[in-house]
């Protein structure tokens, strides 16, 4: 559903976190490592993926942030049952938003990995408005012009 919006490194994130593979705390102490199970990105909850990518405060600020800027902020998922159905409702048939929806959708994903990864292994942090534009700029680039005339971030 994501391939030809997403770049080939978002992709591969966005599937294996749809497929619950992406190795979050909660999978890596189940596999028998010694790591703390706290969520790096808010150091309040458990890090399962649902929390990363839908519950964490910086998730739900990320999410807002780029919908509101693409015009298509409603209620945000708050489960994993609702944000497959959510994605999959925004990501539905050929028209413009659905495009950006993939984009955004694959690339937040990937940006919230990434953070978090940084956070864990290199101690460096962005805000949610430094990583909110990053992503803004990479899905204009890869959308058509056309749609450069309706968003400016
Ligand atoms: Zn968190």
């Amino acid at each position: 559903m994501f391939k030809n919006a997403a770049r080939p490194k978002a992709y591969l994130i966005i599937w294996l976190m749809l497929h619950k593979k992406l190795p979050t705390t909660d999978r890596l102490t189940k596999w028998g490592m010694v790591v703390s199970k706290r969520c790096v990105m808010c150091q309040n909850e458990e890090e399962t993926i649902e929390h990363l990518v839908i519950n964490c405060h910086f998730a739900i600020r990320l999410w807002s942030r780029l919908l509101k800027w693409v015009h298509q902020l409603d209620m945000l998922p708050t489960n994993w049952e609702q944000f497959m159905h959510w994605s999959i409702q925004h990501a539905k048939g050929k028209t413009i938003s659905a495009h950006i929806f993939k984009i955004i959708m694959a690339e937040c994903v990937y940006e919230i990995w990434i953070e978090r990864n940084n956070r864990i292994f290199v101690q460096k942090s962005r805000t949610v408005e430094s990583v909110a534009k990053e992503i803004a700029y990479v899905s204009i680039i890869r959308s058509q012009p056309s749609i450069l005339d309706e968003y400016t971030f």
